[in-house]
């Protein structure tokens, strides 16, 4: 019979549920709405039925080794208890592995959704071939995951790998976590559409003024989408947020001499606009990088420079693989790994 685990990618917006089999393929994924303004237990019920229904439906065909569920926000790992999480409001300090073990009469693994998305792309994605990982995942916010000889690293109280709080404007905006000028505030959707909006309020682009006019959802794919018309300021936009990305990346490099970065989350499908700017960054700041960048190809500003040369260390700092399944897959992975 086959081994099987069950990952949950429980999101602000949406929750998804897999089972997915111990050498990574994908038997059935569900997506349901999460019901945020039904309260935490219609969740948690919406997320222990799709749970339940997949158990039942696979039990005579195969194993089921465990459930791992992705959370956004920051986990207490000893006790299981989500401490905060601005995506999922009124779930502070709320015992949410217990409250899913009592239902489910099981035991279920939690972490942070951005490490959960960094394992994930470890897995199946594009840090396959590499041990260490840096992940960050442009969404919202900006998420950061570390995974080091194949597994997420925790630090002291499980609060490692917060990459978008790096500082990158000593006294730059405002950000929720109390400090000024994270990345955070530079290259999230959030921040994209922000400086879209700072844009038009300085009168400088009518361009972009027109597109928020006439799209009350504003996104920053609309900014995207004008960047790759030709817009200038949209484009002025996407190289701020590389240069954010590029300072965090070039840290880390320096921090860390692991062979892959990797960048994910919706506003990497933006890579064309920001990645010139970001390389640029990571060549003006990181010692390690000039030391160790693949020879400089056509690769370095696209998505094909996955794999390194064979036999040869170098740094690789790359798009993600696997999309908005990247957290899904590295939650199904959680009890593979405990
Ligand atoms: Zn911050």
């Amino acid at each position: 019979m086959t081994n099987y685990s069950i990952g949950v990618d429980l999101g602000g917006t949406n929750l998804r549920i897999a089972a997915v089999t111990d050498i990574g393929d994908l038997l059935e994924k569900i997506t349901l709405g999460t019901k945020v303004s039904l309260g935490r237990n219609h969740v948690i019920n919406d997320m222990c039925d799709a749970i339940r229904g997949l158990g039942e439906k696979y039990k005579q065909t195969a194993v089921l080794s465990g459930i791992g569920i992705g959370v956004p926000g920051i986990i207490d790992l000893k006790t299981g208890m989500l401490r905060e999480s601005p995506n999922l409001p009124g779930w502070a300090d709320y015992p949410v592995r217990d409250e899913i073990e009592r239902r489910l009469a099981t035991r279920v693994i939690l972490d942070n959704d951005a490490n959960v998305a960094a394992l994930g792309e470890k897995w199946l994605g594009a840090a396959k071939e590499v041990d260490d990982v840096a992940m960050l995942t442009l969404g919202t916010g900006v998420g950061g995951g570390l995974v080091l000889g194949g597994r997420i690293w925790h630090g002291m109280t499980g609060m490692a790998g917060e990459f978008g709080h790096i500082t990158v404007e000593p006294e730059g905006v405002q950000c929720n976590c109390g400090n000024r000028g994270c990345v955070e505030q530079y290259a999230s959707a959030s921040a994209v559409v922000r400086m879209a909006r700072e844009s038009i309020a300085g009168g400088t682009s009518s361009l972009l003024g027109r597109a928020a006019n006439s799209d009350p959802e504003f996104s920053a794919k609309a900014v995207y989408n004008l960047a790759i018309q030709g817009d200038e300021e949209a484009q002025k936009i996407f190289r701020r947020a590389g240069r954010a990305l590029g300072i965090v990346v070039a840290d880390l490099i320096n921090s860390l001499n692991i062979p892959m970065y990797v960048i994910g989350g919706g506003v990497s499908s933006a890579w064309d606009a920001f990645s010139p700017a970001m390389f640029e960054e990571i060549r003006r700041r990181s010692m390690v990088y000039a030391a160790t960048a693949p020879p400089k190809t056509a690769g370095e500003h696209g998505a094909s420079l996955q794999v390194s040369p064979q036999g040869q260390t170098v740094t690789i700092v790359t798009r993600a693989l696997l999309g908005s399944d990247a957290g899904l897959y590295g939650a199904a992975r959680l009890p593979l790994l405990a």
